[in-house]
């Protein structure tokens, strides 16, 4: 069956016909039929080279072998116990060498359920209700944290969900990115504020990149308030480089999140940070947290394989920063919008000056993004369908893929 008449029946089957919001490409998605390394084959036979890559964990690329071989391995020994297993310790005991920050973790399932729980945690660990996020920030789609948030809540314009109850939200507090006096003030009237989580670098409107000594600014003005900092690294863990934006910016969090990379592209989340704050998880302590497939044996086994070789390879990361410097560099001979990219996440916006915030974000012109969009999928090259989703490259791009990205970047913004 074609994508368009797959599509026409999986609107009768499933909510907008997909299994995630932005997913629903206009006027239908293309389905993928396989992926190997940097590239999908879709059911109706088209190749692309991909700068989605599951909107980020397949930082090596897809059905990476070393990856592969890990999961297949673990598929003969059975992919569910329900009682601990060594491989559990491996990916901790990785997770926590890298990231001075996290002294111990708890697997989940998702960097939903990561963020929800260290939230949670937060709130038992300092007695107080409310949290306060970025406007645009991205953390997941649990009623906490839908409130002004990024990705594609924002593609669709529906960044405050029904069906939040209005006293929950009432302890979500927003402020701006890159405004740390916003952060100040907020703190200053509040006296009941448990947590300010933020993604490091704005990644589901972006990159927005921090401006310099922001996120010291932060660390400093939470920790002046006695309130805990939860870095969202859902998206920068191990993407950033090993020890993601923690050890790239040299920002110590209470709190680290995780999700993404570290499965190696099953479904995996984490959280982590402060021994005497961990210990108040269940059972260790009264914090409840608890699930089916955490910690499940497939996932595991990946993600102790991607990060293995991404400490075996270190020279993957100045690799991809190589890549994505070429790229803006064939983006800036437009002269049209402005590039952003830190390592492998790069960005168009359609936007004269990099954007700083969720406001400036806005400020872009959607319609000529998606015009790019469009014109970069004919050339055979598939980016995130919005304007507030990062790209990412991976591993398995080669040179000749780099160069194809570059051309078309060139070709479909100049026209
Ligand atoms: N936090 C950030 C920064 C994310 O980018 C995402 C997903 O894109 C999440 C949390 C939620 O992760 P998941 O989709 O695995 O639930």
């Amino acid at each position: 069956m074609k994508s368009s008449d797959l599509f026409a029946r999986a609107q009768t089957l499933m909510p907008g016909g997909v299994s995630s919001p932005v997913r629903a490409i206009k006027p239908y998605p293309f389905y993928v039929e396989r992926a190997a390394g940097s590239h999908l084959t879709t059911v109706d036979g088209t190749d692309l080279i991909d700068c989605c890559l599951g909107y980020g964990p397949l930082i090596l690329g897809h059905a990476h072998p070393a990856v592969r071989e890990a999961i297949e391995r673990q598929l003969e020994k059975g992919w569910l116990y329900g009682t601990p297993t060594p491989l559990e310790l491996d990916l901790a005991g990785v997770i926590t060498g890298d990231h001075p920050a996290v002294e111990m973790v708890r697997f989940v399932s998702s960097g939903s359920e990561a963020t929800m729980a260290a939230i949670r945690l937060a709130r038992g660990y300092t007695g107080k209700q409310d949290i306060i996020k970025i406007e645009g920030g991205f953390h997941g789609a649990h009623d906490a944290v839908l409130v002004k948030a990024g990705s594609g809540a924002t593609t669709l314009g529906v960044p405050d969900s029904a069906g939040v109850p209005a006293s929950l939200v009432a302890h979500t507090r927003q402020v701006p990115y890159n405004d740390p006096e916003a952060l100040e003030t907020l703190l200053a009237e509040d006296d009941d504020v448990a947590a300010f989580i933020l993604e490091p670098v704005m990644g589901n409107v972006g990159p927005v990149l921090p401006d310099d000594g922001y996120l010291a600014d932060v660390r400093e003005i939470t920790a002046a308030y006695d309130v805990l900092l939860i870095l969202d690294e859902v998206i920068t863990g191990y993407r950033a480089g090993i020890g993601g934006a923690e050890v790239l910016y040299g920002v110590k969090p209470d709190l680290a999140t995780f999700g993404k990379i570290i499965g190696g592209g099953l479904p995996i989340g984490a959280f982590g940070g402060r021994r005497d704050i961990m210990e108040l998880v269940a059972p260790a302590g009264p914090v409840y947290q608890a699930g089916t497939f955490s910690g499940n044996p497939a996932s595991l086994a990946a993600g102790y394989a991607a990060l293995r070789h991404l400490h075996e390879h270190p020279e993957i990361y100045r690799r991809l920063d190589e890549a994505t410097r070429a790229i803006g560099e064939a983006a800036a001979d437009a002269g049209k919008g402005t590039f952003v990219r830190i390592g492998s996440l790069f960005k168009h916006f359609f936007r004269s000056e990099p954007p700083r915030d969720y406001r400036e974000v806005k400020e872009c012109d959607t319609e000529a993004f998606s015009r790019f969009w469009k014109a970069m999928l004919e050339t055979g090259i598939f980016l995130p369908p919005s304007q507030f989703e990062t790209n990412f490259l991976s591993a398995a791009h080669t040179t000749q893929d780099i160069e194809q990205i570059a051309d078309a970047y060139r070709s479909c913004l100049f026209a």
